[in-house]
């Protein structure tokens, strides 16, 4: 038996609870940044400027012009459970404070350096605590509140260990006081890096908080939401389904101005897109969610990101209907788009949901119908849904293209006498039309030829990809081709970190982009294989990509991974209308490259229907 069995209870010191409470509510700086910023919205800030050194690691300042902390209370705010945001536990079903656990600052104190320096209106001068010594002493300041935290988990190295690079962990830094920003327009905020100032939102209105925050191009492509639906309020604004993203990276919701990550909140604005949206791609969204506080529990979880509610089913709904109502009055008002367009979007204004139950109404407060919105058209449309799920018909097979293409190229094709040209020995045929934006119809000797053109586009810009990069085997560069005119676009304070920090493995990959102003980046070149694509669209999600692999070692699974996006990004999108001669560049082009037959994703980017399928469709004997 170990000694451990026989080992007496005893309570654990005040010292390690606090650590052990750390762990829950520190896991890098951004989370001390969250809960500081938090404090001093709390104490009535109008101005939060937050300091970093090497992202937050080093050091975290967060300076209000908050109400600050009478000097009998500075040691008491630093003690585990003390809160001055409650006294009655009535009081903690009404809160309407960002968090009242009270364990923030002590959590904080027991595995950093922390000190205090504050100073209320009556108070003549500010005060300073150390958390560590407990001393107080003199200092100056004007009204409000400095928090300094210094040299994060120097205590508990193992901790300490699982933070990523600075430029990392400063991204996450800027994204906790983004997610504050949206709630909080009246506010102003500031951030700090190793002494330049990376971010600054002015005091404004929500709409232009908004813009600031999230850009130009969310404001475009996204609808206003603002329903009252039973006792809840859903405010906010949605992105259009064509603006979805690749990653679940502009997705903000809020309670009661909160930030929370609730699954629940997620999934009611996942329903409403669910006829409009491919299953891959995300949604973005800013959304707050209004509720007598009652009817809420925000204190279940350590960090306060998990809230409870107390009839799930109620909001759930009530965000489906916000959003959907949302995004039915932006079908009405882009009626003008042309029909094959919007064959994927939407189910009509006015049609109630499936499940409706007619006691719970969608009422927009907006009269947003008939407003005309500017519509980006670039990010190209949603894929239809039908395209996920296909049974193999019975004479495809994986690598019959392959075998196919062992004979002699086929000669190019003749444009002049394309109406008569024979199905030739082409195995893929001759196009003879583009079904509902999404596949291509060929005749070849057995039939006919179905081809998504999308999947089987992407394919061949992937081969050619990987090819460009085949022939700078030393340098692992893809052949870059500049750009003529510079593309630029509203850049998040993460993506211009990424680019910064990336710089070599985005050259590796063809891509120069680069900060053109604060908050703008501009791509000046992009791989020779993906010119003519949307080149803003391309940074970014090879931008999103980097953030997520790290980037550093270009390692070859994440570098496929880079390529595939990359080329999901060069390819025709459904619902662009192809020429017959494009149609049949892409049927060769198809033919000539390798492992055109599944699309990156491993589906089947072709299906052959033969003579003897086609009539037996019609039960015709042969
Ligand atoms: P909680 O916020 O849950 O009450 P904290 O440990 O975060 O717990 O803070 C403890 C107390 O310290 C708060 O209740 C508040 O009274 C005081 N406090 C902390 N930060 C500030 C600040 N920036 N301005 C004024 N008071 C503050
Ligand atoms: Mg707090």
């Amino acid at each position: 038996m170990t000694d451990t069995l026989r080992r007496p209870i005893r309570e654990l010191p005040d010292e390690l609870i606090s650590q052990i409470a750390a762990g829950e509510v520190v896991e890098r700086p951004a989370s001390v940044v969250r809960e500081l910023v938090d404090n001093a919205l709390d104490a009535g800030a109008r101005q939060i400027t937050v300091r970093l050194a090497a992202g937050g690691v080093r050091a975290i300042l967060v300076e209000d012009d908050g109400g600050g902390i009478a000097a009998a209370e500075l040691p008491l705010a630093l003690r585990r459970h003390a809160t001055s945001k409650i006294d009655t536990l009535q009081d903690l079903e009404q809160v309407g404070t960002m968090g009242f656990r009270g364990e923030a600052l002590a959590a904080i104190g027991s595995i950093a350096e922390l000190s205090i320096t504050s100073r209320t209106p009556d108070d003549g001068h500010a005060l300073r605590i150390d958390a560590r010594t407990g001393e107080i002493s003199p200092a100056a300041r004007a009204v409000g509140t400095t928090v300094e935290v210094r040299e994060l988990f120097f205590a508990t190295p193992a901790r300490r260990k699982f933070l990523k690079t600075d430029a990392t962990e400063l991204a996450h830094c800027l994204e906790a006081v983004r997610r504050h920003a949206l709630a909080r327009p009246a506010v102003g905020f500031a951030v700090w890096h190793e002494g330049r100032l990376v971010e600054q939102w002015r005091p404004t209105t929500l709409e232009q908080r908004l813009r600031d925050v999230l850009g130009l191009d969310f404001m475009a492509a996204s609808r206003e939401v603002l329903a009252q639906v039973g006792p809840l309020v859903v405010r906010g604004r949605v992105g259009l389904p064509e603006a979805a993203r690749a990653r679940a990276d502009l997705q903000y919701a809020y309670v009661n101005g909160r930030h929370v990550r609730d699954r629940l909140v997620a999934h009611g604005v996942r329903s409403a897109y669910e006829d409009v949206l491919h299953g891959s791609r995300q949604p973005s969204y800013v959304l707050f969610i209004d509720i007598t506080p009652e009817r809420v529990d925000v204190n279940v979880h350590p960090t306060k990101i998990e809230v409870r509610f107390r009839d799930s089913r109620e909001v759930h709904q009530a965000v489906r209907r916000a959003v959907e109502g949302a995004l039915a009055l932006s079908r009405t008002a882009d009626a003008a788009l042309p029909p094959d367009g919007g064959t994927a979007l939407a189910r009509p204004p006015g049609q109630p949901p499936a499940q409706a139950t007619g006691a719970v109404e969608a009422r927009p407060l907006a009269a947003a119908a008939g407003h005309r919105w500017p519509v980006q058209t670039t990010l190209g449309l949603p894929e239809a849904p039908h395209l996920q799920a296909r049974e193999p018909l019975p004479n495809w097979r994986p690598g019959m293209l392959a075998d196919a293409t062992g004979r002699a190229a086929p000669a190019p094709v003749d444009t002049a006498t394309e109406a008569t040209l024979p199905t030739g020995d082409w195995p893929l045929g001759r196009a003879i039309a583009q079904l509902q934006g999404v596949y291509i119809l060929a005749e070849n000797r057995h039939g006919l030829v179905i081809v998504d053109m999308h999947a089987a586009h992407e394919r061949i810009v992937y081969e050619r990809l990987k090819a460009s990069l085949g022939t700078h085997r030393d340098e692992r560069d893809i052949d870059s081709q500049p750009l003529l005119v510079a593309v630029t676009f509203q850049a998040t304070p993460t993506e211009v970190a990424i680019a910064e920090t990336h710089a070599g493995a985005l050259r590796q990959l063809g891509l120069d982009v680069a900060p053109l102003s604060p908050g703008v980046l501009a791509v000046r070149s992009v791989p020779a294989a993906l010119r003519g694509g949307d080149a803003a669209a391309l940074a970014r999600s090879v931008l999103a990509e980097l953030g997520e692999t790290g980037g550093s070692a270009v390692v070859q699974r994440a570098h496929d991974e880079i390529l595939a996006t990359m080329a999901c990004h060069g390819a025709v999108r459904a619902n662009r209308r192809l020429t017959l001669d494009e149609m049949n560049a892409l049927l060769r082009d198809m033919e000539t490259t390798e492992r055109a037959d599944l699309c990156n994703h491993g589906r089947p980017t072709w299906r052959q229907l033969g003579m003897k399928e086609l009539d037996q469709l019609f039960l015709r004997g042969r």
